[in-house]
């Protein structure tokens, strides 16, 4: 929506231009300056999931507590590890699965779901290239990564994260047409950057206020090896974090 706002505001500048501009020169500034501008939107909108701008995301709980994400598993070792820890704090996440690595590991999905966490699509094999693909292939992606999550969990899917977060008009498209919903974040652990845990569990610390949804990624030993030290301390400063009570009540 945003996206067709933006196109008319950029078509009807660039008529005013023309025919209110005093000269070519200037003229041509200013839709240089349009252009650009437009660009610059753009770019943000298709960089930038939270703002809505292709299509609309939940990037924020109601609620005075923490929902921690983790994509792009599950992970032989690495999901087992983090499970353990989310159990032991009575934590409960959302795990965005791609749907070729769950079909390799479906008793970690049956655990994943067995222990009361969420389920979400996160396409069928997590393409570099998703964003741009065709708006046909996009679609096969989304939804064969939704029927294997599906087959898996015996219950529907409609949780959907793209990968690498990216969205663009053929993306939203196919998100509006299988009415799935889109989820985003508003707090990046960069978890995919840091090389150290310590480094990863201050910055965990530093992202963990009430309504955050945080990034993750199930995949990453060194997410593994923050997450115990992060829950604890968080356990020390009494922070609330979703669990098997309010999971549910999100994205209803
Ligand atoms: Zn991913």
């Amino acid at each position: 929506m945003k996206h067709k706002i933006s196109v008319f505001i950029v078509i009807i500048s660039a008529l005013i231009c023309a025919f209110v501009a005093p000269n070519t020169s200037i003229r041509n500034e200013w839709l240089l300056l349009i252009g650009l501008g437009f660009f610059f939107v753009l770019s943000a909108g298709v960089l930038f999931m939270r703002m809505n701008y292709f299509v609309k995301s939940i990037s924020r709980i109601q609620k005075p507590a923490i929902l921690l994400t983790f994509d792009d598993g599950p992970h032989p070792e690495n999901t087992p590890k983090i499970l353990a820890v989310l159990k032991e704090h009575n934590c409960k996440a959302l795990f965005f699965l791609i749907g070729s690595k769950a079909q390799q590991f479906p008793d970690l999905v049956e655990q994943i779901q067995r222990e009361g966490h969420l389920i979400g699509n996160h396409t069928q094999h997590h393409s570099p290239f998703f964003a741009m693909m065709s708006r046909k292939k996009v679609k096969d992606e989304v939804l064969s990564g939704q029927q294997t999550l599906e087959q898996l969990c015996n219950k529907k899917i409609n949780l959907f994260r793209p990968p690498v977060g990216i969205t663009n008009p053929k993306i939203a498209d196919v998100i509006n047409q299988l009415k799935l919903k889109s989820i985003s974040w508003n707090k990046r652990s960069f978890d995919t950057v840091f090389k150290t845990p310590q480094r990863l569990v201050r910055r965990l610390q530093f992202l963990a206020k009430p309504g955050s949804i945080i990034l993750l990624h199930d995949n990453l030993n060194v997410t593994a090896e923050a997450l115990p030290v992060f829950m604890e301390k968080s356990a020390q400063k009494n922070l609330e974090f979703v669990n098997e009570s309010t999971i549910n009540s999100f994205f209803q």
